[in-house]
């Protein structure tokens, strides 16, 4: 599954790449995915990630 992050909705509160830092980072004060991890979105602390991101800013899908 693919992560989708919306870099207009994303504010950069960190929380993603606190979480799951092999896959979140925050590039230029917002919240990125790093080369490469975009389809690891079955991985249950991505999904975690996305459901607590506090801007609704990470999606998951195909
Ligand atoms: S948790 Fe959400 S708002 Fe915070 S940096 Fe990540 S994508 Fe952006």
């Amino acid at each position: 599954m693919k992560i989708f992050l919306d870099r207009e909705l994303c504010y950069g509160s960190g929380d993603c790449a606190y979480r799951v830092p092999s896959v979140f980072t925050v590039v230029d004060g917002l919240g990125a995915v790093l080369p490469g991890q975009q389809d690891t979105g079955d991985d249950p602390r991505v999904r975690e990630a996305a459901e607590k991101c506090p801007a609704q800013a990470i999606g998951l899908g195909e």
